[in-house]
């Protein structure tokens, strides 16, 4: 079955693609039309089960009614005024996060790099109040946090490119979960810490719980900030609403994006009350965060997913699909938590290439590192899903041995 709706097929999207868009993306060679659920369907037809969901943003599964029906509603009545005047959805979100989370003030943005800018602010502005002239942000040397400058530059891989230069000043690095190079570079001048506590784009590494011991203590001792990058690992992915839930650390700030809007975008900056009133008028600022119909998805998306049936769900599911994947011959580890799974392939095995196999095959992941697959399925899928992601993954590996 073709989309009737479409004026043009896919081979004139992609000619289109290739003369006006900007060469930032490697696109898979697919033009998806609809998703329902777990599932995304592409112009020719052809049905695929989604373990990516547009990189952890559609966790509610695709087009949930839930989530449309806020946006249209919310769409039919008011979808903008700035934010110079006060709006009942947005007002309703930052109680809902702020009570779910670290209990301070939150600052909407309309992506996740955005939410961190606004971390890297209140930092910064912090750490002046302690007189720190020139504050540092420490983060883990394959963090991600963003392509802005602020975000780029706690981005060490993406920051190194020097055609982009020069980076923001005030930024270094230590090599992932390494305690006491964590504690060597937080000083009298850090203003934060700035870390994923499992690193996403990296290829899902858990942080370990003595690194981020590390982390709390240091910032602790020179009143610095620690601030949680939860825009991949949270709203549910883990299994938690806010994967810090599952650690032994309580942050002073998280920033969230990605799945808060179900697919609508959105981000935020959730603060605990000791960073709550850094911000002042003027020190901030975005003509679109907030608006009511983001605002609005999002609480149709807090309502599905603050919900302990549906998190004790991610976090079983989660240990299935693990425990599956850990089968195949072709796995080497798995790792990550709830949903959030990154699977290392065994030596020679080229990740991207089983990823393009599996699209082939209808399932859609991605291979964020050459000997890596990344799933980050719907949080609301079921054991019949995994069996089946999980016989393509295997079917695909055994492919590959037998070339
Ligand atoms: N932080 C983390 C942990 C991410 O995974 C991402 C996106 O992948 C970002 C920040 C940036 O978010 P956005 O692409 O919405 O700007």
């Amino acid at each position: 079955m073709t989309d009737a709706t479409r004026e043009i097929g896919f081979e004139q999207a992609r000619a289109l693609e290739q003369r006006y868009l900007m060469r930032t993306y490697k696109r898979a060679p697919v033009d998806f039309v609809r998703g329902e659920g777990a599932l995304l369907w592409d112009a020719e037809g052809k049905r695929y089960l989604d373990f990516l969901t547009g990189i952890s943003v559609c966790s509610v599964g695709h087009c949930h009614p839930d989530v449309v029906r806020a946006v249209h509603e919310q769409s039919r009545r008011l979808m903008h005024v700035s934010n110079l005047f006060y709006t009942e959805p947005m007002a309703r979100l930052a109680e809902r996060l702020s009570e779910s989370s670290l209990g301070g003030r939150v600052f909407f943005s309309n992506s996740g790099t955005e939410a961190n800018e606004c971390a890297i602010k209140i930092a910064r502005k912090h750490a002046h109040g302690r007189g720190v002239g020139a504050p540092e942000i420490v983060s883990f040397e394959s963090d991600f946090h963003g392509r802005s400058y602020g975000a780029l530059a706690a981005t060490p891989g993406l920051a190194a490119n020097e055609a982009l230069g020069p980076m923001l000043p005030g930024f270094r690095s230590v090599p992932r979960n390494d305690a006491a190079a964590l504690r060597e570079a937080v000083g009298a001048d850090t203003a934060a810490v700035l870390i994923e506590s499992i690193q996403g784009e990296a290829g899902v590494f858990p942080i370990s719980e003595e690194a981020l011991l590390a982390a709390r203590q240091a910032c602790d001792e020179v009143g610095a900030l620690l601030i949680l990058d939860e825009i991949q690992t949270g709203v549910g992915r883990t299994g938690s609403l806010w994967a810090y839930e599952q650690t032994p650390v309580r942050p002073d700030m998280i920033t969230s994006a990605k799945a808060l809007g179900g697919g609508f975008p959105i981000g935020a900056c959730i603060t605990a009350p000791s960073a709550a009133e850094v911000l002042e008028p003027g020190d901030h600022g975005s003509t679109f965060a907030g608006g009511p119909v983001a605002t609005a998805a999002a609480i149709a998306v807090l309502d599905l997913v603050e919900d302990p049936v549906l998190l004790r769900h991610v976090r079983e599911l989660g240990a299935y699909l693990r425990q599956k994947l850990g089968e195949l011959e072709g796995v080497e580890e798995t790792r990550g938590r709830g949903l959030m799974v990154g699977v290392g392939l065994a030596d020679g095995i080229d990740a991207a290439a089983i990823g393009a196999d599996l699209l082939e095959r209808g399932l859609v992941v991605n291979a964020p590192r050459p000997d890596t697959l990344r799933l980050l399925p719907p949080l609301v899928i079921d054991s019949d899903h995994v069996d089946h992601a999980v016989g393509l993954i295997g079917e695909s590996l055994l492919g590959f041995s037998q070339r």
